[in-house]
């Protein structure tokens, strides 16, 4: 059946209430942006309440004195998004590579820690905001991250214990996401993955049920990824693409960045019983494509 609006806020708003409370579970400060950036301003510009909580502050060792600095930057990409609350729940990152290295001092790796407290701690925080949705990661954790697989994990099992009602999990069309690689190759923008890195992550098109226009979000999110200082100053394996992003032109970056897609998760599933067969597709034309 199709549905003249695909867009989530707006229909929690016909399904549901009319002041809604969003809560936007990312593995690291940045991973707000990119996935779900315009979705969370346009949730904001609506009159939504919107949280952004994160499992990993970004930092691989001990937390300076100072604080996290990237939890820094994912508080000033949070406030140009219009998020009211930004949350971390207490863990290190787990890097991307072969080793798992120890925990630093002061607390877990994210993959290391029991997920079951990790899912208590967010659950804890979706009871506190009565929360009406909460937005996670697709199976694959977007490109396999292992602290991106673990906030899928992590993601359901919260919303079962919190009673979350709508699950929407963030994810891209896997060949969209191919043909961005190969765009990226072709301007010879340097870029540390494989060439089939991107060959099973994501999502294939069928599983997604939400595809967002968030074009007229474009500024913001752009302003919100420059915000990423230590990202657009690093040497991370995508820092040259984010350099590249912040400098293109609102209009450029709208084209590039400004669709923003979903995965419904029917409750039932979430629940561990059977999933009905043939579970709904709302996929739809964008209305303001
Ligand atoms: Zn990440």
């Amino acid at each position: 059946m199709e549905r003249r609006d695909p867009d989530p806020v707006r229909r929690l708003v016909v399904d549901n209430v009319v002041m809604a409370t969003l809560v936007a579970f990312h593995a690291h400060p940045d991973d707000e942006v990119i996935l779900t950036g315009g979705t969370l301003a346009q949730a904001a510009a609506e009159g939504h309440r919107v949280v952004v909580v994160v499992a990993c502050d970004g930092v691989m060792g001990a937390v300076p004195p100072q604080g996290a600095p990237r939890l820094r930057e994912l508080r000033a990409s949070a406030a140009i998004l219009g998020v009211h609350r930004v949350e971390h729940l207490g863990y290190a990152d787990s890097g991307h590579g072969p080793i798992l290295y120890p925990d630093p001092p002061d607390r877990a790796r994210f993959t290391r820690a029991d997920p079951e407290e990790a899912a208590e701690r967010l659950a804890a925080l979706l009871r506190a905001e009565n929360a009406d949705l909460l937005l996670s990661y697709d199976p694959n954790g977007g490109y396999g991250h292992p602290d991106h697989v673990r906030v899928h994990q992590v993601g359901r099992r919260a919303a079962e214990l919190a009673g979350v009602r709508r699950v929407l999990e963030a994810t891209m069309p896997r060949d969209t996401v191919q043909r961005l690689v190969r765009l990226i190759r072709l301007l010879r923008i340097p870029f540390r993955f494989d060439d089939n890195a991107f060959d099973a992550t994501y999502s294939p098109a069928s599983a997604i049920t939400h595809r967002l226009n968030v074009r007229r979000f474009a500024r913001q999110k752009r302003a919100a990824l420059a915000a990423h200082l230590s990202e657009v100053n690093g040497n991370g394996r995508i820092a040259s693409v984010t350099r590249v992003l912040v400098r293109l032109p609102v209009p450029l970056f709208g084209l590039l960045l400004g669709r923003e897609w979903f995965s419904e998760v029917s409750m039932s599933t979430i629940a561990g019983r059977t999933a009905p067969s043939g579970q709904e597709s709302t996929t739809t034309p964008d209305v303001a494509g």
